[in-house]
This record gives structure tokens, C-alpha cells and sequence, in this order.
């Protein structure tokens, strides 16, 4: 699985960040920052509401 981020879209409001903090970041540049590009499976479902959580749609799973 890999998680991709739109940094043109991201608002870094950080929903992302608190739902899921071992994956995502807020950037001294106040954009999300990815931690882990390709995270395990067992992860998918913390990812997959983290994404869904993001206001503006940066991010996405493939
Ligand atoms: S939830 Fe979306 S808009 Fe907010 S920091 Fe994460 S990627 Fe950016």
C-alpha cells in the first residue's frame, strides 16, 4: 500500500496527524508531511480513516 499526499491541497489543519501520527506530520511549512510512503497492511484501516478524515481530499491510498 502507498500513500500518496497533495501538499498543494493540504490546509494543514492536521486531522490526519492526530488520527494517525506514526504516518503523518505537520511541516514547519504547513503542509502534511508523510512518514512512512508505504506502510504495512495492517495499517490499512487507521489509514483509511485518517484519509477520509482530511477535509480538502490530499490524500489517497493505492
Ligand atoms: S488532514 Fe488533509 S488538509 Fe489536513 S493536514 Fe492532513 S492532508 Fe493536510
Amino acid at each position: 500500500m502507498r500513500i500518496e499526499a497533495d501538499r498543494g491541497k493540504c490546509d494543514g489543519l492536521g486531522m490526519c496527524e492526530a488520527m494517525a501520527p506514526d504516518f503523518f506530520e505537520v511541516g514547519e511549512d504547513g503542509t502534511v508531511v508523510v512518514l512512512d510512503e508505504r506502510p504495512g497492511e495492517e495499517h490499512r484501516q487507521d489509514l483509511a480513516a485518517a484519509v477520509d478524515a482530511c477535509p480538502v481530499s490530499a490524500l489517497r491510498l493505492t
